[in-house]
């Protein structure tokens, strides 16, 4: 596997860039915006292809990189289910998994340092952002943060990883890198409590500043869902309104750009092609699915998705493949959903 532990000295941060090969997909977790140049020199020297881009919470400290590395690699942005953010193309729960490539982190939600903050990990590490970190712990004083939620989520569920299970936190302030399940349980003072009521006292009594940029980031952070410049989208998004007449008129042909686990776990709008949107690039190049349908059918394509924003990015692909006559579902299917439109079961 290619690991690289990433970090940006001005907020502390830590970045973990995770690919399976040279030449392959890739993913990141929690980038920074100010270091977003220096991940895409890196993805050219390994030769990786971002495919997903995602955060462990909304970050109070420094302006997250996924908006701008899903500008700029078309790449899928992920958070959990529980955020505030307003688009991510991906949300992912309790179990879910974050699938590149032969790789597959497992989704844990850790609330507590914030209501949406997750923790990734797989069989010999976790990515806990800032529910665990070094011998110490994310603070629970802002953001939703709760220190009875977040004992719950230490010792209930990280602390419950296989001891030699390698720690990947979200910040250090102290130059640590990484350490282990079994280590941070003995040696953490912040986890050396006998009750949650113990550990909410340590932690409502810190008495922290604010982090200096939590007024710009904060904000800037919960609004990095996708915003087309380029009028060929705005003039090709349909509404739910407009698109679910189509359904029934026979006219166009309904995408689903969804990967397989989301389609079963929320059902899909009836009759829809499958093409997901990590290999869109195959479909609809010459020889491929959409290409095929496109040109054969004469029919009008509506690509759709979760929330509507990997079907913007993938309408940019579709003009560019010359495939014109196609549009996108605004919202995605959750947004059809609310508005009365047809589901069934995958
Ligand atoms: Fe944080």
């Amino acid at each position: 596997m290619i690991f690289r532990q990433l970090f940006d000295s001005v907020s502390c941060s830590y970045t973990y860039l995770l690919a399976s090969r040279q030449g392959g997909e890739a993913l990141i977790i929690d980038p920074v915006i100010d270091k977003v140049d220096g991940y895409m020199k890196l993805f050219g020297d390994l030769n990786l292809r971002l495919i997903k881009a995602v955060d462990t919470h909304c970050h109070a400290d420094h302006i997250t990189g996924l908006g701008r590395l899903r500008d700029m690699t078309r790449c899928v942005t992920v958070m959990g289910k529980n955020t505030s953010v307003d688009v991510v193309s991906m949300r992912v729960d309790e179990d879910d998994t974050i699938d590149i490539e032969n790789i597959s982190l497992r989704v844990m939600y850790t609330p507590g340092h914030t209501d949406d903050s997750y923790s990734f990990f797989l069989p010999d590490r976790v990515f806990t952002g800032d529910t665990l970190l070094i011998r110490g712990t994310g603070r629970t004083d802002f953001q939703n943060g709760d220190p009875i939620a977040a004992y719950h989520s230490l010792f209930s569920k990280v602390l419950g990883l296989p001891d030699d299970t390698l720690v990947y936190p979200g910040h250090d302030y102290n130059g640590n890198t990484v350490s282990t399940i079994a280590e941070e349980r003995a040696c953490n003072p912040r986890l050396q409590v006998g009750s949650a009521s113990e550990y909410a006292d340590i932690m409502n009594n810190l008495n922290l500043p604010n982090p200096k940029m939590m007024d710009q980031a904060v904000p800037a952070n919960l609004h990095i869902g996708y915003q087309p410049e380029d009028p060929a989208i705005s003039d090709a998004t349909l509404d739910v309104v407009q698109a679910r007449p189509l359904l029934a008129d026979g006219s166009t042909l309904f995408v689903d750009l969804r990967e397989d686990s989301e389609r079963r776990k929320y059902g899909v709008i009836p009759g829809s092609l499958h093409a997901p949107y990590p290999s869109l690039a195959d479909a609809i190049k010459p020889g491929g699915l959409l290409h095929a349908v496109a040109g054969q059918s004469g029919k009008t394509l509506l690509v759709y998705c979760a929330y509507g924003e990997r079907s913007a990015l993938a309408l940019l692909a579709l003009k560019d493949a010359g495939i014109g006559n196609s549009y996108h579902l605004a919202g995605g299917i959750d947004a059809w959903q609310k508005g009365g439109g047809e589901v069934t079961p995958r």
